[in-house]
């Protein structure tokens, strides 16, 4: 080793000693006849002395060093003088006095500073990665999620989980996305899809008998670009056998808390995950992904605008449409502009206005373009039931219940950031339940599973396949937490007749199931045990516990919104020798 001891790992207890360190040059000050360089590892940050007096050899070559230059030095360690101590660092205590300084390479100036955490634009982050990972907060971050990955590892394999990796290069696997494709040489014109989870393959680890498996698995989707998403991510990907829904959520509660405790920067907002039904938590929060690191719920008042003046509530609340409302408190007193800025939101959600009612905060008196068509008593009442004091603001929206939830909950999130109810950092987890097992929505007529086509319905509702299916309830389960969705999972089917039911539901002909997943299903005639299990998302679990606010922060290189990777400039075209052996032209969009 050309090191003896890390910069960062130095304490009192080494003072006398003669210690080798190697590392970057993170700052370096000449004081005239004396040089001080922070010399920089992944562990952390030690003071070095060059003093001319102690060798004229070393001196010379801290001359002439750079940031980030790499450098060996060897000297003793020895106790700061009184009053120059650095209560900030954990090695500030000690310095190094040197007797041997060799420049191991130089480095160009860098793009940004190394040294401190400034604010640098993400494309130049990106652009020069391996400098940016060279900072404080990324390795901060990667050695978290490397201790977060050693803990489930530990974790799981105490309890008898085995790691099995699984292929790369498979077949469509349906998780809803599009595919990412890869030609094939050897058979020209056919092609590998890249898993968009290893799903059909774990079911069938369960098939072959493994009981508990879990990996940590690459997952590709060819989805549409958004802000916070990335083409290839990785999941903590597991299924159990002879399990019950109850099973797996108990254990992954026990797995996020115990990791939480060991490893996170954000603590737990509370160690018992609430569960709340799909039902429940669309209704009180209008999301099936709910923040619930405050309240702000949404509140029907379909009976009271229903009853009053206001023609367009009465309307609605007549036709089946809802309305439903969320009290701001302490912003009664919005501006015209503001109140304007919040329409403009739920109108992007589909709503076609907004209507409000400010509470006076000296008078009490209800203010708002639509308050005269309100009887007092309905005031008092609307007031009672959104337990909304003078001071706050009333937010009502009225359509069709996804809109509404849609428009409420957008807001909601936005007035937690206004009212800074997000500022103090904490992690509040908690599962979702009892999904539908199909969207809403049709999709050309069919069907669309809310999760995939393996989760199994509840078994009480499997009669309610043939009579009312968009009544069917699943065994599917979602952990989410700060408004995200950290995990999916659920109950699978393991009945061959059941599973090709679903299909046929979903638009799937049995030919066309057989041409995709006729190995699934072949293998459930053979003895498949019940089984179930879930998916939780690394890079977000990461970023939260990270206290970071995207995934490409815990990602060593992450691709951009637009899919690319800035450092080695891919997607990148290939030679025309590549295409012909792979029997591809490139042909201009039509
Ligand atoms: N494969 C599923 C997903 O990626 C998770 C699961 O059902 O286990 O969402």
């Amino acid at each position: 080793m050309l090191k003896t001891h890390s910069c960062g790992e130095l304490r009192s207890e080494h003072i006398g000693q003669t210690v080798t360190l190697a590392g970057w040059v993170n700052k370096r000050r000449d004081m005239g006849g004396v040089i001080f360089i922070d010399l920089r590892d992944r562990a952390g940050k030690a003071q070095v002395v060059v003093d001319a007096g102690r060798s004229a050899d070393a001196f010379a070559a801290a001359a002439g060093v750079r940031g980030e230059y790499v450098v060996q030095v060897t000297g003793q360690v020895s106790r700061r003088p009184a009053g120059q101590e650095n209560t900030g660092l954990p090695t500030g205590e000690i310095e190094v006095l040197a007797d041997r300084v060799v420049v191991l390479n130089t480095a160009k100036p860098t793009p940004f500073p190394i040294d401190r955490d400034d604010a640098v634009d993400e494309t130049v982050r990106l652009r020069y990665r391996y400098l940016d990972l060279r900072r404080e907060r990324m390795q901060r971050n990667l050695v978290l999620r490397h201790n977060a990955v050693k803990f489930i590892r530990d974790f799981l394999g105490a309890r008898g989980f085995i790691e099995v990796e699984t292929p790369i290069l498979f077949k469509s696997t349906p998780e809803g996305a599009r595919d990412y494709l890869v030609p094939s040489r050897v058979h020209p014109g056919k092609f590998y899809a890249l898993p968009q989870s290893p799903q059909q393959l774990k079911q069938l680890l369960m098939v072959a008998g493994y009981e508990r498996y879990f990996q940590i698995a690459r997952c590709f989707r060819d989805e549409d670009l958004r802000a916070d998403r990335q083409p290839e991510f990785t999941q903590l990907d597991m299924e159990m056998s002879f399990v019950e829904r109850d099973d797996v959520l108990n254990l992954i509660e026990e797995l996020m808390v115990g990791m939480v405790k060991a490893v996170s920067l954000v603590p737990l907002a509370h160690e018992q995950f609430p569960r709340l039904s799909y039902a429940e938590a669309t209704e009180r929060f209008g999301t099936d992904r709910p923040d619930l690191r405050y309240g702000l719920e949404l509140v029907d008042i379909g009976d009271i605008a229903g009853s009053s003046a206001f023609r367009v509530f009465a309307e609605n609340v007549a036709a089946g449409k809802r309305v439903k409302a969320i009290c701001a408190p302490g912003c009664g007193t919005y501006s015209r502009k503001q109140l304007d800025d919040l329409e403009a939101m739920a109108r992007a959600q589909g709503a076609k206005a907004l209507a409000w009612l400010a509470i006076q905060p000296d008078t009490g008196e209800i203010r708002g373009p639509i308050a005269k068509f309100f009887t007092v008593d309905q005031l008092i009442a609307l007031t009672e039931r959104l337990d909304a004091k003078p001071g706050d603001l009333i937010l009502i929206a009225s359509d069709s219940k996804a809109i509404v939830h849609n428009a409420l909950s957008a807001l909601r999130t936005e007035l937690a950031r206004r009212l800074g109810l997000t500022d103090e950092k904490k992690l509040a987890f908690a599962w979702v339940i009892d999904f539908p097992l199909f969207e809403e929505a049709m999709e050309e007529g069919h069907f669309a599973p809310s999760h995939h086509m393996f989760t199994a319905p509840k078994p009480e509702h499997i009669p309610l396949l043939d009579s009312d299916p968009a009544a069917v309830l699943s065994q599917q389960y979602d952990l989410v937490c700060n408004g995200y969705e950290v995990a999916g999972g659920s109950i699978r089917i393991h009945d061959q007749t059941l599973q090709a039911k679903i299909m046929s539901l979903i638009g799937f002909s049995m030919e066309q199931a057989r041409e995709q997943f006729g190995h699934l299903l072949e293998a459930f005639e053979f003895g498949a045990p019940p089984h179930g299990g879930i998916a939780p998302g690394i890079d977000r679990l990461m970023a939260l516990m990270a206290g970071e606010p995207n995934i490409r922060e815990v990602m060593a290189f992450p691709k951009t919104a637009q899919a690319t990777d800035l450092m080695a400039d891919a997607p990148s075209v290939v030679l025309p020798r590549q295409l012909d052996e792979l029997q591809l032209a490139i042909k201009a969009k039509s």
